[in-house]
């Protein structure tokens, strides 16, 4: 099976001026899209070449794992944002983050520290266990907290093609801003879901 890079589903301009067009054409439709090439080069005739992305990630290792899972990473990553962010922490997930993290600018202050803290490349992640508590994860290059059976619920991204064009080395500045841009209706539906899986 050949994956293709799906279409953005708002302009290369639409995150400004959180994220600025220029970083957006090269985040998505260059790194974004060589992660899925790479994958799709890689996979072809062997066992993984029919799988969902997801079990890719979850059985895979070396040069497989971490094209798929960056595939995957980004595209989740995109699809949370629109243009001027949507709605708020509300509903299912303003309870679970209460109950876990005390309060919304708790949580969200404890998330831009995560991000800010991973030494290198890779990914701060909001995601629920089993149990359906919520937990802030650090992971280096291209790891996915499904690998540990939990549930990605949201991610910012901190390899510096992320933010670099707009922010050079001020990525606590970029992890921040961006909360401004969540699409929060999708977030809510990511949780909800894992709290029926
Ligand atoms: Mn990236």
């Amino acid at each position: 099976m050949e994956y293709k890079l799906p279409e953005l589903p708002y302009a290369e301009n639409a995150l400004e001026p959180v994220i600025s067009a220029k970083t957006v054409s090269y985040h998505y439709g260059k790194h974004t899209k060589g992660y899925i090439d790479n994958m799709n080069r890689l996979i072809a005739g062997t066992e993984f070449s029919d799988m969902p992305v997801e079990g890719i990630i979850t059985s895979s290792d070396g040069a497989i794992f971490n094209n798929a899972s960056q595939a995957w990473n980004h595209m989740f990553y995109f699809e949370q944002f629109c243009k001027g962010g949507r709605g708020d922490i509300c509903c299912n997930l303003k309870r679970g983050i209460e109950e876990c993290f005390g309060s919304v600018i708790a949580f969200k202050d404890l998330f831009s520290q995560a991000g800010t803290a991973i030494f290198g490349s890779g990914w701060v992640w909001l995601a629920a266990d089993k149990a359906g508590k919520l937990h802030i994860a650090k992971c280096g290059n291209a790891d996915n907290p499904m690998i540990n059976g939990m549930t990605p619920i949201l991610a910012f991204d901190v390899w510096e093609h992320a933010y670099y064009l707009d922010y050079q080395n001020r990525r606590a500045e970029h992890l921040n801003a961006l909360w401004e841009i969540v699409d929060w209706d999708v977030i809510e539906k990511r949780y909800v879901n894992a709290l029926n899986k």
